[in-house]
């Protein structure tokens, strides 16, 4: 006998996957550059140098050390490094004790869970959301609340939010820029995501946290701001992860910070480092606690990203298809030419052009395009698009 729960976890891939799995075949099969493969949101811009270049260094100058176990909640070094950074640059007075590292914002998620839910607990997710979120908050004993899109600028649903709210609310999940809309929640809507929790948890009597996933926090396009989401709402805990802003996703390394504001704030310092613990989650990658604690001021150069959305907005725009600007991140979420976005999705795959149905980010009539990829793929994929557009005509 083993776990169904974790059995069917492991069996079923997600569609995401699916389509990249599907991609790898037919390049196998057509040839890579005959695949407009948009499917998966791996950064295609190298790390920065100086990334490559610390690693090498400590390597030769630490070759012990560096390989060695580090204390469960990252080093202090690295964290006293992360806190410096995050005060420089936000205006705060974080401490290194406030942060948990771990093996990358999934990691980071999951230890927040864990250490919140009590029986019974809930947490509000927006659509469209990153679909993993839906595995972690199960996986951890609550029980997912999920908000239909607002479809119009992908910020907040405030009316159906507030009537999801209840005394079994443990927290609230924000994602901005958003995975898989590009969307930046703007700083109003923030300020009254924040006013309505301060009252609802003032009315129940408890605190609902503000979990704010913040994997393309640095990816950011000229006329959007990103807010430092702790000024605007006392108990928020954020998780980061270096996987984008410095493409070192196979690295596994990011964090949880608890500032020392939070509500209950040691409890939940303890109780996340208490799900590391529990999930295995500790002394994440040593090298590279080290590496990206020492070059968290930089970013790969994501340029690319701009010039990429600039190109995809204007040529779908002028084919037709209904796109909302994205402000971050490196996602595009336009609206399906037909209702059904799995039998759109299926017709641009018999163009070998791979695009992710938006139901499965709860969007249904929506596409998900990866725009991290080479410019030129983009352009040679500019006629794909042209003619799923045309085959509706
Ligand atoms: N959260 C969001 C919104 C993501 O898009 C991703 C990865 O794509 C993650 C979390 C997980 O990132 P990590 O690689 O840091 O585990």
């Amino acid at each position: 006998m083993v776990s169904e729960r974790m059995k069917g976890l492991g069996t079923a891939r997600s569609v995401i996957r699916e389509l990249f799995e599907y991609g790898n075949t037919r390049a196998a099969q057509i040839g890579r550059e005959n695949v407009f493969d948009f499917s998966i949101g791996n950064p295609s811009v190298p790390s920065p140098d100086a990334v490559n270049e610390t690693a090498v260094r400590l390597l030769r100058e630490q070759p012990d050390l560096i390989h060695a176990y580090t204390s469960a909640q990252g080093a202090a070094d690295a964290r006293q490094r992360f806190a410096d950074s995050l005060n420089r640059r936000f205006g705060a007075n974080y401490t290194a004790d406030r942060l948990y590292l771990t093996v990358g914002a999934a990691a980071s998620l999951c230890c927040v869970f864990n250490g919140l839910t009590c029986p019974g607990d809930e947490f509000i997710v927006f659509a469209p959301y990153f679909p993993e979120y839906k595995v972690f908050i199960e996986g951890a004993g609550a029980r997912m609340v999920l908000i239909p899109p607002e479809i119009e600028a992908f910020q907040i649903d405030f009316d159906t939010f507030e009537k999801a709210l209840n005394q079994h609310t443990k927290g609230v999940l924000v994602n901005s820029p958003n995975n898989p809309s590009g969307t930046v929640y703007s700083k109003a809507t923030l300020e009254r995501l924040a006013a309505i929790l301060t009252e609802k948890s003032r009315e129940y009597g408890h605190p609902i946290y503000l979990i704010s996933d913040e994997p393309y926090r640095e990816i950011v396009y000229p006329g959007f701001q990103i807010p430092w989401v702790p000024h605007l709402y006392r108990d928020t805990i954020v998780c980061y992860s270096f996987s984008k802003s410095l493409s070192l996703p196979g690295e596994r390394i990011g964090y949880v910070l608890v500032p020392k504001e939070v509500s209950d704030g040691d409890a939940v310092y303890a109780a996340v480092a208490g799900a590391g613990r529990s999930l295995g989650y500790v002394c994440a990658p040593s090298l590279f606690q080290q590496v990206t604690s020492l070059c968290c001021d930089m970013t790969s150069d994501i340029k690319v990203y701009e010039e990429n959305r600039n190109l995809l907005v204007t040529s779908l725009r002028e084919m037709g298809y209904h796109v909302v600007e994205p402000g971050g991140a490196f996602y595009l979420f336009p609206r399906t030419l037909e209702p059904d976005d799995m039998a759109f999705s299926e017709r641009a795959k018999k163009l070998d052009l791979l695009i992710v149905p938006g139901s499965g980010f709860g969007a249904p009539g929506h596409v998900r395009i990866s725009y991290c990829v080479q410019t030129e793929t983009i352009r040679r994929a500019l006629p794909k698009f042209k003619e799923l557009a045309d085959s509706y005509k």
